[in-house]
């Protein structure tokens, strides 16, 4: 008799992303198992996975999705949940390692991509690139005297001090190209593990030197808040702040405050406490703030991979094979 296949709810058809890669990227999960794909573009309610999960031993997710722990106990015959994005924060992990359910994540393929998003915004911030762009756009540059000797100033990368917050992958490999751009690299992380050309600084001391803070750790309960209306107050006076870890590490209205006393030269941002930010939202009416609606890892190749990586994780727990990459191993053991 044929083994029962698994049945598995993916939340997105990745239709767009066939589209690019010319296959569909779900194609082995389809061959494999019985797939229950979520046919609308905007993602499922909780009551929609509630109800979707039923009978559902794997589960295929995006960070759009919130598995909290509600629907985890709920569903009780999954075996795995793969998020198909390296940040975890919108799964209950605790939640799952109690149901011995591992969550798959996909590490790695997007580190070099999200890096070169954040030294787009490190740039555009401190050179002010979009408000340049508006300018050129609104017609408002009409003669050679709209050229000013002052105008749009912005902050010099080289040689000044950039610090990175949290030097896991992404950390990391934005030091590599702040080092090419000849910048001093100092870097907290909790570990306090030494990285080269990257010199090991107490989170105070980095606030207090950087001429620019990136921020690169995970958001956990530990990292929720980390930098606070008190940690923006210890900033170096004209420093620029860059965020494409995740909304929730920052205080947003805190920071929409320095950038509007000019206490902070300038933000480049790619995530925010709230996803998606409203129009009435107080960074829209400053200048000094370039956003992009996070697209850290949105380039054609690195999202297939991150695709390939997720159906792999979910393969490999429907099959009791350990996944690929596991974001809740040390709850499991
Ligand atoms: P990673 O290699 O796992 O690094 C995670 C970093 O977070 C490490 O430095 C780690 O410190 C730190 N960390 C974790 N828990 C912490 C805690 N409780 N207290 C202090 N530090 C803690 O991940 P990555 O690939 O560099 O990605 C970093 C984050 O970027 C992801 O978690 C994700 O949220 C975000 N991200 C955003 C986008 C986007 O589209 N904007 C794209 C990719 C990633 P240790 O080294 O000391 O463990």
């Amino acid at each position: 008799m044929e083994k029962k296949r698994s049945l598995v709810f993916v939340t997105n058809a990745m239709a767009d992303l066939e589209g690019l890669a010319g296959e569909d990227p779900l194609r082995e999960l389809k061959e494999r198992c019985e797939c229950r794909i979520w046919p609308a573009a905007q993602g499922p309610s909780h009551a929609d996975l509630l109800e979707a999960l039923e009978g559902c031993q794997g589960l295929l997710c995006l960070i759009s999705d919130r598995i909290d722990a509600d629907i985890i106990r709920s569903s009780s015959e999954l075996k795995v949940i793969s998020s198909c994005s390296v940040g975890v924060d919108h799964i209950d992990l605790a939640a799952a390692s109690a149901q011995g359910i591992p969550v798959g994540n996909t590490p790695g393929v997007l580190t070099e991509t999200t890096a070169d998003l954040t030294f787009a915004l490190l740039l555009a911030a401190s050179r002010r690139v979009a408000e340049g762009d508006a300018y050129v756009r609104s017609g408002k540059w009409k003669s050679d005297s709209d050229w000013g000797l002052a105008s749009f100033l912005g902050v010099d990368l080289h040689g000044a001090t950039l610090g990175i917050v949290g030097l896991g992958g992404i950390g990391q490999a934005v030091a590599r190209r702040a080092q090419g751009f000849g910048m001093r690299v100092v870097g907290w992380s909790r570990s306090g593990d030494s990285v080269p050309g990257v010199e090991n600084v107490e989170f105070s001391e980095l606030l207090a030197e950087a001429d620019f803070v990136s921020i690169h750790v995970a958001l956990t309960q530990e990292t929720l808040g980390l930098l606070d209306a008190r940690a923006i107050g210890r900033m170096k006076r004209g420093a620029v702040l860059v965020n494409t870890a995740r909304g929730g590490i920052v205080d947003d209205l805190a920071l929409a405050e320095a950038l509007a006393e000019k206490r902070l030269a300038a933000a480049g941002l790619d995530v925010f406490d709230g996803e998606p930010i409203g129009s009435d939202h107080p960074f829209v009416r400053l200048d000094n703030v370039v956003m992009t609606p996070h697209i850290g890892s949105a380039s054609t190749r690195t999202r297939l991979r991150m695709a390939q990586l997720s159906v792999q994780n979910c393969l490999a727990g429907l099959e009791g094979r350990p996944l690929i990459h596991t974001a809740n191993s040390e709850g499991l053991r």
